[in-house]
């Protein structure tokens, strides 16, 4: 496959490796995207896989005010597009306050501080609220950037069996003793299976065992509650969890991410994490778009119920045919196993015109393999009523 004779030698066979277990991964150059359709190499497709849950990356209404803005008050002259500088340094556009003000009054809590990226503000702060001595406790689907997190940290971390708060328990009763503190993770709504957090379970285990909770709800926000802050809104917890992250990147159409949290441990956060500290500011203007975003946010509540609907519509149309599914988002797994048949059942899917990507791991684990169907507001019954028969002719 390549010259086999240069010091690259181990990095060709590593990659080998993943083509004979269909693990190979590649970039596709898209040309446009454009509401539900994406096109590559002048073929339009129907994107199910993207996370721009309520379809505002491209709402033409939202994009035209945002241009007119931008036009009228010369934003881009203004703003220029980049911060050139760190928040602590000179990156720290006021619009950063303007922002974290708002995310405060949006949640009704004391503080909240932006990052860069989600995957930022999962390492960042993971590794920086806990220390040598300390033990976090970690649901075993979380996300690679907890994990990273995890493994940036100098504590020591164990991973409770998903979803299984008994476990969690016993994990919780038996190192109480051993560590100083104690810090417990997990997603609201996971990413590859689009299943759902019991957060009043994990409050109570907080209460109990006197732990720091912190909640990811990268795939929540813009989607649960009835303002769209997610599933600690939806069931009412809010003022019980430690630390809320949410991602600007998903359903809120923009990029960067943020947590909800006291003023002690912003204070902490601004001098202690280092993927705050040490990377460039967003671009205010950048920021200027994200705050439009959430102040309209509560707004978007018929899109959340469009999203609900199609959602349950699809999940129960291809249950009913005889397909392993789960999850009760937006995010809905087909479970197909191996590597070989998930892609082909992929490429299927591209010859009828639709964009699905094949899950395989390190995403998943081992024997999982899926179609990681990813629904968004923009999309109508209609445009994938077709998908159940269509997998159903490929893998059954
Ligand atoms: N948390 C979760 C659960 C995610 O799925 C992701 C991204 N897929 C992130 C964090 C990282 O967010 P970002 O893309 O903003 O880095």
């Amino acid at each position: 496959m390549y010259d086999q004779n240069t010091k690259y030698q181990h990095f060709i066979t590593d990659l080998d490796q993943l083509k004979s277990k269909d693990q190979f991964r590649s970039l596709v150059s898209i040309s446009d995207k454009n509401n539900k359709y994406i096109t590559i190499k002048d073929k339009k497709y129907l994107n199910l896989s993207s996370n721009d849950y309520l379809g505002l990356a491209n709402d033409a209404e939202l994009l035209e005010k945002f241009s007119e803005i931008v036009f009228k008050d010369k934003l881009i002259n203004k703003l220029g597009m980049s911060s050139a500088s760190s928040r602590l340094l000179t990156g720290n556009h006021e619009l950063y306050e303007e922002l974290e003000d708002e995310l405060c009054k949006l949640y009704d809590r004391e503080a909240s501080i932006v990052f860069s990226s989600g995957y930022h503000a999962n390492t960042g702060i993971i590794s920086a609220i806990t220390q040598k001595g300390d033990l976090i406790l970690s649901d075993k689907l979380n996300h690679a950037s907890i994990i990273d997190g995890m493994r940036l940290s100098r504590a020591d971390f164990l991973r409770y069996n998903h979803l299984d708060y008994n476990h969690l328990k016993n994990l919780l009763e038996s190192n109480l003793d051993k560590y100083k503190n104690i810090l417990v993770i997990s997603e609201s709504i996971f990413s590859m299976d689009g299943d759902r957090t019991d957060l009043k379970k994990l409050v109570d285990l907080k209460n109990q065992y006197n732990t720091i909770l912190m909640i990811d709800e990268a795939h929540a926000i813009g989607v649960f509650g009835e303002k769209g802050c997610g599933i600690c809104e939806e069931d009412n917890l809010i003022q019980n969890i430690d630390i809320i992250v949410g991602t600007f990147g998903k359903a809120l159409a923009s990029v960067g991410a943020y947590a909800i949290i006291n003023n002690i441990l912003k204070e902490y956060l601004i001098n202690k994490m280092r993927p705050f500290i040490f990377t460039t500011a967003l671009p205010a203007f950048n920021l200027y778009w994200t705050l439009m975003i959430i102040k309209a946010l509560p707004s978007f509540k018929f899109k959340r119920e469009h999203l609900k609907d199609i959602s349950d519509f699809l999940r129960n149309s291809i249950q009913d045919q005889g397909f392993v599914t789960g999850g009760e988002s937006q995010i809905i797994p087909v479970i197909i196993g191996e590597n070989d048949k998930t892609v082909k059942t992929a490429e299927k899917l591209k010859d009828a015109g639709i964009w699905l990507l094949p899950i395989r791991p390190p995403s998943v684990p081992e024997g999982t393999s899926r179609l990681r169907i990813s629904l968004s507001a923009s999309l109508e019954k209609t445009d994938i009523s077709t998908i159940p028969d269509i997998i159903k002719g490929e893998t059954l």
